[in-house]
């Protein structure tokens, strides 16, 4: 037996001002997307904004409803909106952050499970890595360098082969 270990690096940033001009943009318009959230329930407003290799932008809110699992996250709003604008365009770069009504708070947002594994999807279909820019309403931002590091151990299509 032996132990193997997973583990990965990531940046930290002390608040947004310390990003690059695109990173800021990027953030900045994830911020402004979060106005077109619909959160209903949780009053937790999640904006994502894309930054695809042809230089087009593309975003993504939550959408609840009603009967919670029909609601849909941010990110995959986002993935499928670029799926249908811009198909087979890989995508760069996602910020993503939140506007909590409940209340502030300054914790970097991270993708749910199942955006990961979409995002995971999506990296492979277009053979390109996803940058993600995670940030809370203020303070640090952490910068992942492609979504599958916050998956490891993932299915996919390569494990049906
Ligand atoms: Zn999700």
């Amino acid at each position: 037996m032996k132990r193997e270990e997973v583990k990965f690096e990531y940046d930290v940033f002390e608040n947004s001002e310390e990003l690059t001009e695109s990173d800021a943009a990027l953030m900045d318009a994830a911020r402004k997307v979060t106005t077109k959230a619909y959160a209903p329930y949780s009053k937790f407003l999640v904006g994502a904004v894309a930054k695809l290799v042809n230089g087009e932008t593309v975003s993504g809110t939550n959408q609840e409803n009603a009967s919670y699992p029909v609601g849909i996250c941010a990110e995959r709003v986002l993935l499928s909106a670029a799926s249908m604008l811009y198909t087979d365009v890989a995508i760069d770069t996602i910020a993503i952050t939140y506007h909590n009504l409940n209340g502030e708070s300054s914790k970097p947002v991270s993708p749910c499970g199942m955006c990961r594994q979409a995002l995971k999807e999506y990296e492979e279909r277009t053979g390109q890595p996803i940058r993600l820019i995670l940030a809370g309403m203020t303070g640090k931002v952490f910068i992942i360098e492609r979504s599958t590091q916050l998956l490891p151990f993932s299915f996919g299509g390569a494990d049906m082969k």
